[in-house]
């Protein structure tokens, strides 16, 4: 695919990103199952680069090249979930260092580096990040060295704004890493706008069938920051195994089309069910009405994703009944695979959760519209 220059995002991944004559005929991507790679009688590595899987796997490269272009940056990397991409990069970190990161995100991320920074000596902040001028009170210049977003971010899909963050970070001399798992490349790409990071669990709409856990990162550039990442996966150990990979090469294929038939539903189903006399609101940054929506003008394109939550009149008791109702939409945890999922997220967080319980968090799929709205009618229906 390196040949011919300026391809449009939907046609390298419908190609996987690679050419059959890149490595050996094959028109679908390979598997790699070995671990070790011999070397020939001058000693030289035979086949690739690689001697062994824990430092690289074959079929890598076609991958990350892949994302590195779709996102704009200088190189990628696969890891074995989205949280050993979240740990590699605050793993780069040193004791003393101090990141800001966003109050309201993935819980698990937040959970992670409360707990990590505690124990390991780094100084963290967690913020309201879609307001400006509190990112820009919360950076210690000097000493910050991470700003951490998520855009749009669990379970509010409120924005943050990339360009803003990034001046205010690199204002700091810090780097920005950008959480972009809800948007995809497809979307947004956060490192256009400014961001030296992009983090995504591929185990959502990357891979998008539900049936592979995995985590990328792509950088802006190639740097010392970059190498210690780098060796966090590996000598940490957190590499994506071999089936994994092919896996998440596979659903990249379709990854356009599902992203934009998923987008296009969720806001659908936003625009129909905006005043509907069982929900108090519908949260989804499609809807002129989102706080975050001029900000996703600005910085999304061609949708708004697949994730909205629905705020239903009442509290948990009414919201536990909406989900038990639904015959088509699954309750299930996770997001951006082909069926539509609804999750009763507080339950999910549980104790100190900052997620009302009034709220169901809706994970849009490839259905249908027609059959999602009436599915959503007839549970909501029961209240
Ligand atoms: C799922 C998710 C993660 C964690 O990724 P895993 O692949 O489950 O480790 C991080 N951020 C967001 C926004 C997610 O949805």
């Amino acid at each position: 695919m390196a040949v011919i220059p300026n391809l449009k995002p939907a046609t390298l991944l419908a190609h996987g990103g690679r050419r059959p004559e890149d490595d050996g005929g094959d028109v679908s991507p390979p598997i790699h199952p070995s671990t070790n790679y011999a070397r020939g009688e001058d000693y030289g590595l035979i086949k690739a680069e690689t001697s062994y899987s824990r430092d690289a796997n074959p079929a890598y490269p076609p991958v990350e090249n892949l994302l590195a272009r779709l996102e704009g940056g200088a190189d990628a990397m696969l890891l074995a979930s989205g949280m050993a991409a979240v740990a590699a990069v605050i793993q780069a970190l040193r004791p003393g260092d101090h990141i800001v990161a966003q109050k309201v995100m993935y819980w698990g991320v937040r959970a992670w580096l409360t707990g990590f920074c505690a124990d390991w000596g780094l100084d963290l902040d967690l913020i309201d990040t879609a307001d400006p001028a509190a990112l820009a009170g919360a950076v210690k210049p000097g000493r910050t060295k991470l700003v951490w977003i998520e855009t749009p971010c669990n379970p509010t899909w409120d924005l943050a704004d990339i360009a803003a963050a990034a001046g205010i970070a690199h204002g700091a001399g810090a780097y920005l890493a950008v959480d972009s798992t809800v948007a995809t490349p497809v979307h947004t790409r956060p490192i256009e706008h400014g961001a030296d990071i992009v983090m995504h669990s591929a185990t959502k709409s990357l891979n998008g069938h539900g049936d592979a856990v995995a985590g990328v990162l792509v950088t802006a550039k190639a740097d010392d920051f970059w190498d210690r990442v780098r060796a966090n996966r590996a000598l940490g150990g957190a590499v994506l195994g071999p089936f994994e990979t092919w896996l998440l090469h596979r659903g990249l294929r379709s990854l356009h089309l599902r992203v934009e038939r998923a987008s296009a539903n969720a806001l659908a189903i936003a625009r129909h069910f905006e005043g509907h006399a069982k929900l108090a609101s519908v949260l989804y940054p499609g809807l002129e009405k989102h706080p975050g929506h001029d900000i996703a003008r600005k910085q999304m394109q061609g949708g708004f994703g697949s994730m909205l939550s629905f705020c239903v009149k009442g509290g948990a008791a009414e919201a536990m009944t909406v989900a038990g109702r639904c015959q088509l939409v699954v309750r299930a945890t996770s997001l951006g695979g082909t069926e539509s999922l609804i999750e009763h997220r507080a339950s999910t967080e549980g104790g100190n959760t900052p997620v009302p319980a009034n709220l169901l968090r809706l994970a849009i799929g490839i259905e249908d519209a027609g059959d999602l709205i009436a599915d959503l009618e007839q549970a909501l229906a029961g209240i």
